[in-house]
């Protein structure tokens, strides 16, 4: 069984339809699936048609961008009513936070030179629920200021970058408990990655384990074996089911995050979704 739990098409900032997505991951021989992108579930509905007739499992999920003691933290959530009223409402205040943000991050940029518009990053962004930092810097690409996405990362859109505007995000444990409230799993995504780090000791885990956490991510792109294996021990030493996946965005970036990069072991998988 290769069980993928973390993948982003284009309803956020990945490059495949849901459908695409699907597909692709058939093709890449994935027995299983999650669909999770940023703070939005409109891909579902597309997701779960597009696996019909295909040898793939689709499991319907959601990367929630939420703060932990002043970092920020990504919260996987799977298998949740998606119209659970308090959830929606703390959705719907993280996308808007993403859309006031906008404007003043093409502030910045203009400051300096580099003149995107809304409409620019609108061409970019498309069908996706969720607007980004990816697609400011995709209509960078588009207008010629950089060759590559990453590029606008270094130095102008990364926590330190010239042009770095935060946003709103959900606070980390009540958002476990609405994903609990709503009938789903959480598990939070790459814990040691960039600044999550700081926060997400063995004691913060405990804390979260407490209010609901089912899970940890330890197999993820960003870790390296050492965080691999202390991410493993907190989970073990907590009950945590451990997850592994790919966070697969398309061309969105490097193929170090081609599907099934990493996988979820079977049993984990069981113990986190109960089937
Ligand atoms: P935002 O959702 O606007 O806060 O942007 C964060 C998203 O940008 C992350 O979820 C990643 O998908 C992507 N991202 C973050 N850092 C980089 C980077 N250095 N290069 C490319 N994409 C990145
Ligand atoms: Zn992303
Ligand atoms: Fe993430
Ligand atoms: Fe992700």
């Amino acid at each position: 069984m290769r069980i993928d739990l973390h993948t982003h098409s284009h309803r956020s900032d990945g490059t495949d339809s849901p459908t695409e997505l699907v597909r692709n991951a058939a093709q890449a021989g994935l027995d299983v699936v999650a669909l999770t992108d940023h703070d939005a579930t409109t891909g579902w509905q597309e997701a779960l048609a597009a696996a019909d007739g295909l040898d793939v499992v689709v499991v319907p999920g959601i990367e929630i961008s939420t703060t932990f003691q002043g970092e920020s933290v990504h919260l996987l959530g799977y298998g949740f009513d998606p119209d659970h009223p308090p959830l929606v409402e703390e959705l719907h205040r993280v996308l808007d936070g993403r859309d006031q943000r906008l404007p003043r991050i093409l502030a910045r940029l203009a400051e300096h030179g580099i003149e995107i518009t809304e409409a620019d990053v609108a061409l970019q962004s498309g069908s996706a629920a969720a607007s980004g930092r990816p697609h400011v810097a995709d209509a960078m690409v588009a207008k010629g200021y950089i060759g590559h996405r990453d590029e606008a990362f270094q130095g102008w859109l990364n926590s330190r970058g010239k042009a770095y505007v935060g946003r709103y995000a959900a606070p980390l444990l009540e958002t476990i408990r609405l994903l609990k409230a709503a009938g789903g799993s959480a598990v939070v995504a790459h814990p040691w990655s960039r600044g999550s780090d700081r926060v997400l000791t063995s004691a913060a885990f405990e804390e979260l384990a407490a209010a609901g956490l089912d899970g940890i991510e330890a197999d993820h792109v960003d870790h390296d074996e050492w965080s691999r294996r202390g991410l493993r021990d907190i989970a073990r030493g907590l009950d945590l089911v451990v997850t592994g996946s790919s966070d697969y965005h398309g061309t969105g970036k490097s193929s170090a995050f081609h599907l099934g990069a990493n996988l979820t072991d079977p049993a984990e998988y069981e113990r986190l979704l109960g089937h």
